[in-house]
């Protein structure tokens, strides 16, 4: 390469693999070296897009000039492509789900291990400003302590594609949005999930999940509700958060929403009974006027560095992962626990790692 960036080779050049080129293009420390993809339409789209349409993946592995292997592929073949391409001295981001299975992502990082080479999962979602501003409300209890959070992702469009309808290739819901939504609240709450309940939806009648429901707790006291659905033609919010000192919404991803707080200058009034339905209720009539402070969602947490970024300088020996791998191992198994106690219809306990984040990171992220 004539510049300094470093150079990566898309595998996969799909719908990902495709705005990960228009990213990448973006970024003053990595670019585009070339991409590989089993169709030949693909090849071609990369071709006539500008970017080198490496013949094989071999041809790619094979060129000295590659330093990492971007890896876009449906799920099934992400762990042989990545554990190829670190065996054959290259660095790895790979699309997320990371893998299959806990198993095939151990795999992936002893092998990272062994070549001394940086594997890092393309966990995008947790620079999503949504859920840095729900970060932010939980760091500096906005609405007080936050007991419930609520996550949601609603469509109405059913599953999309063609793999992701195919359980062998690692279709499905809970794989596809789950692992955002489940990679977001680990990342944000520093405490172990001690239990888990769940149920997955075949409405569609596909062989995979078209969403699912999860009811985690975690030791910290908090309760979170996990929901993904491809079967809404109307849409819950995507956060509803309960704090011990008031509520939180927010509506969607532009940021339409807004907290309402506890006044702790009003005087406490009993609420004025009101007719609801056939009945009358004071437990459920709208809090006395002046009681409650309604106020616009604060600005989202900061994260260190953009994804790209902290990925150039985790392979320059400059920076600690952002996305860590012992952090993607602890979600794989906790999407584990969610298919368990889905097919079970149990309560599943004493599968969470949370302990092995701590102190030392796990194999596969040091920089050797
Ligand atoms: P896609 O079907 O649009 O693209 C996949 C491409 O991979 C296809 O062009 C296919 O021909 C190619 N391919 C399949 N097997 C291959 C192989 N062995 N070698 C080389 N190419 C191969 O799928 P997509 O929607 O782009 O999803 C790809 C990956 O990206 C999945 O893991 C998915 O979960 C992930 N993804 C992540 C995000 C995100 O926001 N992080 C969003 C969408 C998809």
């Amino acid at each position: 390469m004539s510049s300094n960036k470093h150079s990566i080779v898309i595998v996969g050049y799909g719908g990902m693999g495709s705005y990960h080129a228009q990213l990448i293009g973006e970024n003053d420390h990595v670019e585009v070296a070339g991409t590989f993809d089993l169709l030949e339409d693909r090849r071609n789209a990369s071709a006539k897009a500008g970017y080198k349409a490496y013949a094989s993946y071999e041809e790619v592995l094979a060129d000295p000039a590659v330093e990492v292997v971007l890896i876009a592929t449906p799920n099934d073949v992400h762990k042989d492509i990545a554990v190829r391409a670190l065996k054959a001295g290259k660095h790895v981001i790979c699309e997320k789900p990371v893998a299959m299975s806990s198993e095939e992502l151990k795999e992936m990082m002893a092998a990272a291990d062994k070549a001394g080479r940086v594997l890092m999962v393309h966990q995008n979602r947790r620079w999503d400003e949504d859920f840095r501003v729900i970060k932010q409300m939980y760091e500096s209890e906005t609405v007080g302590s936050l007991f419930q959070i609520e996550s949601r992702v609603h469509g109405a469009n059913g599953i999309p594609g063609d793999w992701r309808h195919v359980k062998a290739q690692g279709g499905g819901m809970l794989l596809d949005w789950g692992v955002h939504l489940l990679d977001q609240l680990l990342f944000m709450i520093d405490s172990k999930v001690v239990s888990v309940s769940s149920n997955l939806s075949y409405i569609l009648g596909n062989d995979v999940d078209d969403g699912f429901e999860a009811i985690l707790l975690f030791e910290n006291g908090i309760k979170a509700i996990v929901e993904v659905g491809t079967t809404n033609f109307i849409t819950l919010p995507r956060w509803y958060v309960k704090g011990i000192e008031g509520s939180a919404i927010i509506e969607d991803w532009s940021l339409n929403g807004r907290i309402v707080t506890r006044n702790h200058a009003s005087e406490r009034r009993e609420p004025t009974p009101i007719r609801a339905g056939v009945g009358l209720t004071k437990t459920m009539a709208p809090p006395s006027e002046g009681s409650t402070i309604t106020a616009a969602l604060p600005p989202a947490a900061e994260l260190p560095d953009s994804f790209y970024n902290n990925f150039a300088a985790v392979i320059e020996g400059k920076a600690e992962p952002i996305v860590k791998n012992s952090e993607v191992l602890r979600v794989q198994n906790l999407i584990e626990a969610i298919f368990a106690a889905a097919e079970n219809n149990a309560v599943i306990k004493d599968f969470d790692t949370y302990e092995d984040l701590k102190p030392v990171q796990s194999i596969g992220e040091a920089v050797k």
